[in-house]
Parts: structure tokens; C-alpha cells; sequence
């Protein structure tokens, strides 16, 4: 039986309450990296676990860490609590009842790189959850564990919370650095990477609130440990996936990393309504590339998912039954990414659009058999790196993926000028 870490104190009454996450063990991890540890020594430690970045992209958090210039002053460190994946909602649950964990990693990533100065961007929408990390900042500084000399070493760490005002887009690391200083969220074309050239134009590391909170783990029970739950060498760790759609028991799961995505469905979500087939998965919040049921017994893992031409993501699972017209669910995410596109770029912020019109005309009984040829074509010229951020790939993944799988979805659309789920 599998004993959650991250999400250990969901659930206990007043979690965000500093004595109580002092009561449940907290704030062990910080300490002791500042304590036992020299910053490299950390990032070391971090390497040896595995611990990759939670929010998407699954880069490896210690070589990130490991970018960061020594020299080079001030440096800070940024975190991702923009969490804006349709179907993700991890974030938000620790923003909310465990606002302490995120500033134990929080602490140990800013001493890790040498930061003196962390800004937390969190949703505009997460009210919740930004009025309780703010109350548990300014709970910490009162016990001495943020501002200066922090436990009593000679580290001092400033943390601060920023509030977004709505745009997905401020989910990528370079948009939410514009956003920070004032700027329209627009991201930057890289290089330089934020590791050397971020905030204020000083180097900097975004990194994603579950990553962070792997972090008091990793220093206080150790690499052998957290190496020992999930796929090692290259999936190691907790993982929370944000299970939604057609299934009992929706919600936060915390599972090791590369659960079998029949057992996230059948034995943690408490199955599928009314016993009804699994049609559709998407694995990891609507940027994914959608599966179908004969990916079932594949491992949620990081590289699992890459070799089916899929993405772990942010975790968001969403499931869906027999009931689901699937070129209605591609249309409504392709109404999503057009909307929110930045526009810097013309194949995202052109394409996006021709993509959701073509789907309309699909799903509205004015579809053309050549569509199909269309959107693929389409799709190709938006995607494969043409765009500055992966918002234009992304935008159409679930296209993609889903003419492959459900083609004869389609074509029924096309021929007959309704949903082939409502006969
Ligand atoms: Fe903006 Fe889209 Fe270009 Fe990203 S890909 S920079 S969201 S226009």
C-alpha cells in the first residue's frame, strides 16, 4: 500500500497552519539542507534522485539548478503556481491546504542556486489558495524561518507572492517572467535561457510547485529512498495525477511515478460510471496527444507516455467515455488555445484559429471530406518547433492524435452532419 508524501496533509484539519505542519513533521528538510549541506552538494543530492520538473516538461530539476551561473549576482528563484492546464489542479490543492510544504522547497531550491530573493506567481484565480500561502509566509518569517539568517545560518531568503490576472500563457516559465516585471505576457525566443538571462534579466529558475514540495523530501529521507518509489533510473518520485472525466472517484491521486493507467482508472478512481469503456485518455492536461483504450496498460510515466507519442505533462488525466464525440472535445480544446495564443507568432496565432473554424464547420454539419487532409497539413505547419513557445505544438496535439485514433468519428461527421454518439 502506497503512503502518500506530497500530499500527506491534505486533509488533516487546519493544514496550513504552521503548527500543524511543524505537529506532521514539517519543516525538516530546510534545515538540514542548510545545515549539512553545501549548495553544490544539493544540487548533487537533487541529481542523484532523479527529481524531474513536475509542470510539463520533465526536465531533470538538479541539472537545471546546475545551469545557474556561480558568479553572477543577484539570482533568483521563481515558482510556477500559474497552474492553468485544463485538467490540472495539483497545484492548487497545495496552494490551498499545504502552503508550507511548497516554502520547505521553496527554501532549499533558493539555497541550492544562491538566491536571496523568491517570487511565488500564483493564479489570479487561486484567491484560496494565495491568501493562505501569504498568511503561511508571513507565519514562517515570524518563527524565523524566512527573512534573514534563516535558522539560524547565515542564509537569508526573502519570499514574495505575486498574483496573476487570468492569461494561461503565464504558465510558460519566459511569459510568467514578463508578467513578473510588469511586462505583457509574451514569452521570449531562448536563448538565452532563463538560467542565465531571467528575471530582471538575471539568472534565475522557474520551478513548478509539486517539484518543490518533492524537495524537504528528498534532503530528509534520502536519494535511496525516493529512488526506490517509481521507475528508476529516469521516473522516480511521487507523482499527483488530477484524474477528471467519466470516472467515480475523480480528484488528486498521488501514486510513484508510472502507475499503470488502467490502475489509475480502476483501483485509485474508483473505476468508470455505470461501467461504461474507457474511450479516450488524456494524460497529461489537454496539450497532450490523446490515447485510446488500447493504451490501458501503459506506465504514466515520463518516458512511457514519449514513446507512444504521448506526454505525462502536468498530470492531468482525463478520461472519457463512449458518450464523448471527440471531435466536439478537440473542438472546445482548440476554442481554448485560440483564445489563448499570445499572438506573437503567425502560425500560432493564424493557425489556431483556422483550426478552430475548421472544426467548427466539422462539428456543425458543414464539414468537407478534404478537411481532414486540411487540419493534418495544418497542423504540421504549426507544429515542430515553427512557433517561439510550445503552445503552437501543443494546441494541436489533441488534433493530431485524435484524426489518427478516431478518424471514423470524424468522417461519420462529415458524411452524415451529426455526432456519430447521439444516434
Ligand atoms: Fe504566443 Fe502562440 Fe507564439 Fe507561444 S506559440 S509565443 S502562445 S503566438
Amino acid at each position: 500500500m502506497y503512503e502518500p508524501v506530497i500530499l500527506r496533509n491534505i486533509g488533516v484539519p487546519n493544514s496550513w497552519d504552521i503548527d500543524v505542519y511543524l505537529q506532521r513533521g514539517g519543516y525538516q528538510g530546510a534545515p538540514k539542507a542548510l545545515r549539512n549541506y553545501v549548495p553544490a552538494a544539493l544540487i548533487e543530492l537533487v541529481k542523484q534522485s532523479g527529481l524531474r520538473g513536475r509542470g510539463g516538461a520533465g526536465f531533470p530539476t538538479g541539472q537545471k539548478w546546475g545551469f545557474v551561473p556561480k558568479d553572477l549576482f543577484p539570482k533568483y528563484l521563481v515558482v510556477n503556481a500559474d497552474e492553468s492546464e485544463p485538467g490540472t489542479f495539483s497545484n492548487r490543492a497545495l496552494l490551498e491546504h499545504d502552503p508550507h510544504q511548497i516554502l520547505d522547497g521553496i527554501i532549499i531550491a533558493a539555497y541550492a542556486i544562491g538566491s536571496n530573493a523568491a517570487f511565488i506567481y500564483c493564479r489570479g484565480e487561486f484567491a484560496l489558495g494565495a491568501q493562505r500561502t501569504q498568511a503561511a509566509i508571513e507565519q514562517a518569517k515570524e518563527r524565523g524561518y524566512i527573512g534573514n539568517n534563516i535558522f539560524g545560518t547565515d542564509f537569508s531568503l526573502e519570499v514574495y507572492l505575486v498574483r496573476g490576472a487570468g492569461a494561461y500563457i503565464c504558465g510558460e516559465e519566459t511569459a510568467l517572467l514578463e508578467s513578473l516585471e510588469g511586462n505583457r505576457p509574451m514569452p521570449r525566443t531562448r536563448p538565452p535561457f532563463p538560467a542565465i538571462a531571467g528575471l530582471y534579466n538575471k539568472p534565475t529558475v522557474v520551478n513548478n510547485v509539486e517539484t518543490l514540495c518533492n524537495l524537504p523530501h528528498i534532503v530528509e529521507r534520502g536519494v535511496e529512498w525516493y529512488t526506490s518509489i517509481g521507475t528508476p533510473p529516469r521516473n522516480t518520485g511521487p507523482k499527483v495525477y488530477c484524474v477528471s472525466g467519466h470516472v467515480r472517484n475523480p480528484g488528486n491521486k498521488e501514486l510513484p511515478l508510472g502507475v499503470p493507467l488502467r490502475e489509475l482508472i480502476y483501483e485509485h478512481s474508483g473505476g468508470m460510471i455505470d461501467e461504461r469503456p474507457v474511450k479516450a485518455v488524456i494524460p497529461g492536461g489537454i496539450s497532450a496527444q490523446m490515447l485510446n483504450a488500447a493504451h490501458l496498460d501503459i506506465k504514466m510515466d515520463f518516458d512511457s507516455l514519449a514513446a507512444v507519442g504521448s506526454m505525462l505533462g502536468s498530470g492531468g488525466v482525463i478520461v472519457m467515455n463512449d458518450s464523448v464525440c471527440i471531435p466536439h472535445a478537440v473542438w472546445r480544446a482548440s476554442e481554448f488555445f485560440n483564445h489563448e495564443s499570445c499572438g506573437k507568432c503567425t502560425p500560432c496565432r493564424e493557425g489556431t484559429l483556422w483550426v478552430r473554424q475548421i472544426l467548427d464547420r466539422i462539428c456543425n454539419g458543414r464539414g468537407r471530406l478534404e478537411d481532414l487532409d486540411l487540419l493534418t497539413d495544418l497542423a504540421g505547419k504549426i507544429a515542430g518547433g515553427r512557433t517561439v513557445c510550445a503552445l503552437g505544438d501543443a494546441s494541436v496535439n489533441p488534433v493530431i492524435s485524435s484524426i489518427k485514433l478516431f478518424r471514423d468519428e470524424y468522417e461519420y461527421h462529415i458524411k452524415y452532419g451529426r455526432c456519430p454518439t447521439k444516434n
